[in-house]
């Protein structure tokens, strides 16, 4: 571990991205008890946005850690809830000006947080407004921590489920992204099961694999959006790299290595994958697998010309795969009135003139 003499030379290390282990040896080097590390994890973990806020700990104490460590990651900078629902996005930014999307949504079982784990995307999905300007930079596990603590405390209620999927490529950013699942499962943290966390992925077939060998129990969902090489790699370029065949294979990996159903979520865009031949495709492409399919009427993005598929196209599609055998889901639009697709708030607000 490094010496406190390292601490000082080095950038402030951020509280939000230490495990417990890594905050009892920074603790230790700042000549404090191990104890105090585990009280200044726990305050991490309750969202605690000031050093001030850590009233068990000495006033000296608290000076050093502000001298040394950074705690507060963002700021919100803006909120939008939708009228329709109780969905609201969130506008973060970061202590480098960067900006982030993250949305929490409301239903009967509890809270859940959709949160991003990049700035921008490099996966260039056509579909999708996070990826226009490209991928800036990788989120560090405490900023995407900070995303889930912040909407704990702006909605003043207990996230109870997260899905990885906001702007970004999960496996893009593997090691920070792991981690984050580490922490936000920790016994001595949240304690989020990890039963309650979904990873969303475009279909990166050696993050899959790597994954499956970590043998959490998270939830797996693969936006697949079409069943045929071609289409999909007109839809998602990742295809070109990792056909179909490859991400159903390292899929099935997943599925035998943690025992857990694998999600395929299908955005169902009018005219361009919601047939009745592409749902017999994919129903033929999934038979007899551990998965389950959840299906999407995409949100219209403006600058892709996007539109919807009618809702006679969502239930012909879904009756299909129901009569085939496969489990499906129409998975209900949130918070359509408030730009909450993947990327499109932050899309608005850099697109936005200075006033
Ligand atoms: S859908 Fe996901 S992987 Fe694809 S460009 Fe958007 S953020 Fe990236």
């Amino acid at each position: 571990m490094k010496s406190s003499i390292e601490i000082m030379t080095k950038a402030k290390p951020e509280l939000r991205s230490m495990t417990l282990q890594e905050t009892i040896q920074l603790t230790e080097a700042l000549g404090e008890k191990k104890f105090r590390g585990r009280q200044v994890y726990a305050w991490v973990h309750r969202g605690v946005k000031n050093f001030d806020e850590m009233t068990d700990l000495s006033q000296s104490f608290r000076q050093k850690l502000a001298q040394h460590t950074v705690l507060d990651n963002m700021k919100c900078v803006d909120a939008l809830t939708s009228s329709n629902d109780q969905t609201t996005k969130y506008l973060f930014k970061l202590n480098d000006g960067n900006v982030i999307e993250s949305v929490r949504m409301v239903y009967r079982h509890g809270v859940s947080a959709c949160l991003s784990t990049q700035v921008g995307c490099r996966m260039g999905c056509t579909f999708c407004a996070s990826t226009i300007d490209g991928m800036v930079r990788n989120l560090s596990a405490g900023e995407i921590l900070g995303q889930l603590l912040e909407i704990q405390n702006l909605g003043g209620a207990r996230v109870s489920s997260v899905v990885l999927m906001g702007s970004g490529e999960p496996l893009d950013n593997f090691d920070e992204v792991t981690k984050f699942i580490e922490l936000a499962s920790s016994e001595e943290g949240l304690k989020l099961g990890q039963r309650h966390m979904t990873l969303s992925t475009c279909g990166i077939v050696p993050g899959i694999r790597a994954l499956a060998k970590k043998r959490y129990q998270i939830t797996l969902a693969v936006s697949l959006h079409s069943a045929e090489d071609a289409k999909r790699s007109e839809l998602m370029p990742v295809n070109r790299k990792y056909p179909v065949s490859e991400v159903f294979k390292a899929c099935d990996e997943y599925a035998n290595e943690t025992g857990r159903r694998v999600t395929y979520e299908y955005a169902l865009i009018k005219g361009e994958n919601d047939r009745e031949e592409e749902a017999l495709k994919l129903a033929k492409a999934l038979k007899g697998k551990l998965c389950h399919v959840n299906l999407i009427p995409v949100n219209p993005v403006a600058e892709r010309g996007y539109k919807a598929s009618s809702d006679l196209s969502v239930k012909r599609f879904s009756e299909l795969l129901k009569r085939s055998g496969i489990e499906t889901t129409v998975r209900r639009e949130l918070g359509s009135d408030i730009n909450a697709a993947c990327g499109q708030l932050r899309k608005s607000y850099l697109d936005e003139p200075e006033a």
